[in-house]
Formats: structure tokens, C-alpha cells, sequence
């Protein structure tokens, strides 16, 4: 059911809600909100919206022209798990009060456009997007440590940086390095957490299929939603990164979704599996190589074709690229397989069913902003089924056993975020289609990233340089 203002003043009735919190996402990925009382909201807020300083929010308005909108979208209504009063959660979007014009740099109004853009292209009707989502758990103390740097400690005998696997003090049952994908507990130290956190999702409505820990040793998990049409997922991802984190907290632990804490350690990746559905039917599945259509392939052209431009979005922080290394299980060719795992695209061969027929896109990381993020995957896959992008053969060897000569061969993502940046100022007319993405938006994006962290990090001594100099 489509919620109506009148259906969310019903439920706010239902819940007893005292408190309504309006939300929404800040330029790069940041959850933004406030509250005002239940005697606030009524019908006419769907329309008239809440006003708010948008020179305060990163990247957005200059000083001069700050005021802007929030206008709650009545569909978002979901219950907060974490507040002592009952608080009603609506996501909305930006717009600005005098013409009353969406707002250009919401990152919710880029994904709602590019929903309506593959509409328009007569292609399909739905973009289906499941990410599978890694993330570290770690307790409090020992993360605010790392992150002041006091951590890191020179192994004198390998001449590395520890990287803070070897937690203080030593606890029983560690799983040795690389071995953390499966072992039960006492090893898998976090499963009541990763469950709490998986029926917190539940609870909100939110399918979940599965949660586990991971492959590093550092309390690494994964917990993966159900696919959902894109806009629905972009709004899911929020919740999603809110609820892990708030669970954590209330434990004394730090859920983090940079990509690559810790050194010599696999890092987090944001697989995101795409499918695209015309009137009910999946346009994915097919007679072509590992079972999917000529659609598929083309999609996967236009993916791999774009796909350092694409960077800039899915893998958009300066760690993105420590990941982004031979030897943790990051894709690094760009290239594709059905079951090569270092290729930035596999085609998953877990069911015959054309219903599960998808692509699955391992570059991404979860740092990204996932309206932006899942936008820009759409667009590539998009570009490279109106323009018939032949994708090349698939990378079925085992890539680590390649002589030099043919791994060259092999385009590589970019090394690191300026590289990402580059590219997608170099390429981004298949952004624009439809005014998905504006030039505005391109701009902004490069600069703000640019100067507030790859120059912010670049400027500072790194603990590394202390060990080397
Ligand atoms: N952590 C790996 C990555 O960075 C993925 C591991 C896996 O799920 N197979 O993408
Ligand atoms: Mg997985
Ligand atoms: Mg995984
Ligand atoms: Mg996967």
C-alpha cells in the first residue's frame, strides 16, 4: 500500500507518536534530521514542508540564498527502534521555497530521476538493486584509538604497521587471519549483535535474507537485504547504516563502514546486484553466456565501459582504493565472469530461475552514498544497452595465474579517488541523460571531494611516514 498523509496521521495516532523526526541525506551520505511535536504535523506539511538553513548542510547552499524545504514523503513512515518517546521517522525531499523546485544536489531527487529516466527509455520499469553490504565491528575504545592513531605499532621484524588485528588484551578463540567466513562462536564473537541488528531491520519492514560474519578477524560482518527497486533501496540503505550503527552503540561497539580499517586485512566491500524488469518480466535472464540475455551483456559494457567515472560514486572516499588491491578478494579488472571473483562484474550462478537472472557488481564499496550510488550504476548499465556496448569475452582464468603480457591487457579500476575523479570528470555524458545527474551536480561532487578529503588527507603526515622517515 502507497501511504497517503492521511494514512501517516492515522498510524501516528495507532503509535501514540509525541515526536516526529524529519530526515534526509546530505550531499555526500550523511543522514540528516530534526524533530518537531505530533501537533506540527498535519496534511498540509506534505505540501508546505519544514523550512532549514541549507548553507549548514555539506555542500549544499552558499550563505546567500540558505533557506530551503523538506517536504516529507509520505511513503518513508516508519517507527524509530531507538527513541524513549514514540517517534515517527519521514524521509523527505528538498526543494527550494520560493519556486518550489526540486532541489538539484538532493541526492533522493537524483535517484527518483534516474527511476523515471529508465522509464522513459522504454527499456524497463524497474531497476531492482540488492546490496550486500560489509561493515567492522569494533568496541568503542579500540576504534577511537585506531582512529587517533595511538594504535598503530611498528612490527620491527616485518617492517610493517600493525594494523591493530592483534586486539589488546588477547582474546580466546581468535580466528586466525583470512579464516573468519564462517566459524561458529566462540569464535564468531558478534552474533547476538548481527541478529539484533538483523530483526531491528525486520521490525521496520525491511527484508533481510542473511547475516554473517566475514573474512577478516575484526568482528568483519555482512548483513544483506532482500533487492528492491532503486528509490525504495537508496532509503532502505539509510536505515540500514543507521540501525547497524545505533545497535552497536548501544553496546559499547562502532560499526564503521569505511572500506579498508585495517592493514593486510580484507577490506569492506558493497556488492550491488542489478536487474532490470519490463511488465513483470526479467530482462536479464537469457540464452547468452552463464544464462543471461543480450540486454544483460550490454548492460555489463556499459558498467565496465564507464566504470572508473562510476568510481567516483561507488567507491567515493579517499580509503575506497586501499581496498581496491590484489589479494583481499576486491575486484580490481575490469572485467567480467561467471565466476571469476577478482573481475568487477560476476554474473551469480546460484539459481536457474530468469526471476534471479542479475549482474552483480563488486566494486562498489560501502562508504558510497547509495541514492547517488545506485543512480550511477543504472545510468552506465543503461548507456550500454541503448548503445549496444559489446562487454568483450568474460575473464574465466584464474587471473593470478597470468603471465604479465596478458594481466596488462586487462583494464584496472582506478588506483585511487583523484584518478576516480578524473574520470568521471573525462566522462559523465551518460550521467546527464535525462538530468539525472546536472552538470551542477558533477562540479560540486568534484571540488567538494577534492578539497575537504583527498587534499584534507593528502596535506596531513601519515603515521607511516614517521616509521619510513
Ligand atoms: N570483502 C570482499 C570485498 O572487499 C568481498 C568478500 C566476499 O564477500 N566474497 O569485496
Ligand atoms: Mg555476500
Ligand atoms: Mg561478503
Ligand atoms: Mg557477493
Amino acid at each position: 500500500m502507497t501511504m497517503t498523509p492521511e494514512n501517516v496521521i492515522a498510524m501516528a495516532k495507532e503509535n501514540k507518536v509525541k515526536v516526529v523526526d524529519i530526515r534526509f541525506m546530505d550531499f555526500p551520505g550523511v543522514w540528516q534530521h530534526f524533530s518537531v511535536p505530533i501537533s506540527e504535523l498535519d496534511v498540509s506539511t506534505f505540501e508546505d514542508g519544514y523550512g532549514f538553513d541549507g548553507s549548514s548542510i555539506r555542500g549544499w547552499q552558499p550563505i546567500n540564498a540558505s533557506d530551503m524545504l523538506v517536504i516529507p514523503d509520505p511513503a518513508t513512515a516508519r517507527m524509530d527502534p531507538f527513541f524513549a518517546d514514540p517517534t515517527l521517522v519521514l524521509i523527505g525531499n528538498i526543494a527550494d521555497p520560493i519556486t518550489r523546485e526540486p532541489y538539484s544536489r538532493d541526492p533522493r531527487h537524483i535517484a527518483q530521476k534516474a527511476e523515471a529516466y529508465l522509464r522513459s527509455t522504454g527499456i524497463g520499469d524497474t531497476a531492482f538493486i540488492g546490496p550486500e553490504a560489509e561493515f567492522f565491528i569494533f568496541d568503542n575504545v579500540q576504534f577511537e584509538s585506531r582512529s587517533n592513531s595511538a594504535f598503530y605499532e611498528v612490527d620491527s621484524v616485518e617492517g610493517i604497521w600493525n594494523s591493530g588485528r592483534d586486539e589488546m588484551p588477547n582474546q580466546a578463540y581468535k580466528p586466525r587471519h583470512k579464516e573468519a567466513y564462517f566459524p561458529v562462536p566462540p569464535m564468531d564473537k558478534f552474533q547476538d549483535l548481527r541478529s539484533e541488528m538483523m530483526l531491528t531491520l525486520q521490525d521496520l519492514g525491511i527484508v533481510v535474507e542473511c547475516q554473517h560474519h566475514e573474512v577478516a578477524t575484526a568482528g568483519q560482518s555482512e548483513i544483506d537485504m532482500r533487492f528492491a527497486p532503486l528509490l525504495q533501496m537508496g532509503d532502505q540503505m539509510v536505515w540500514f547504516k543507521y540501525v547497524l550503527k545505533n545497535v552497536a552503540y548501544k553496546h559499547g561497539h562502532t560499526v564503521t563502514f569505511m572500506p579498508k580499517p585495517l592493514f593486510e586485512d580484507n577490506g569492506s566491500g558493497m556488492h550491488t546486484h542489478l536487474s532490470i524488469w519490463k511488465d513483470g518480466t526479467p530482462l536479464f535472464a537469457g540464452d547468452k553466456y552463464a544464462g543471461v540475455s543480450q540486454e544483460a551483456l550490454w548492460a555489463i559494457g556499459g558498467i565496465l565501459k564507464h566504470c572508473s567515472a562510476v568510481c567516483a560514486f561507488t567507491n567515493p572516499t579517499t580509503n575506497s582504493y586501499k581496498r581496491l588491491v590484489p589479494g583481499f578478494e576486491a575486484p580490481v579488472n575490469l572485467a567480467y565472469s561467471s565466476r571469476n571473483r577478482s573481475a568487477a562484474v560476476r554474473i551469480p550462478m546460484y539459481s536457474a530461475s530468469p526471476k534471479a537472472k542479475r549482474i552483480e557488481f563488486r566494486t562498489p564499496d560501502p562508504s558510497c552514498n547509495g541514492y547517488l550510488a545506485f543512480s550511477a550504476v543504472l545510468m552506465a548499465a543503461l548507456d550500454g544497452i541503448e548503445n549496444k556496448i559489446d562487454p568483450g569475452s568474460p575473464l574465466d582464468k584464474d587471473i593470478y595465474g597470468l603471465p604479465p603480457e596478458e594481466l596488462a591487457e586487462i583494464p584496472s579500476a582506478p588506483g585511487s579517488l583523484p584518478e576516480a575523479l578524473a574520470a568521471l570528470k573525462a566522462d559523465h555524458e551518460f550521467l546527464l541523460k535525462g538530468d539525472v545527474f546536472t552538470p551542477d551536480v558533477i562540479e560540486k561532487w568534484i571540488s567538494y571531494k577534492t578539497t575537504k578529503e583527498v587534499n584534507a588527507v593528502n596535506l596531513r603526515p601519515h603515521p607511516h611516514e614517521f616509521f619510513l622517515y
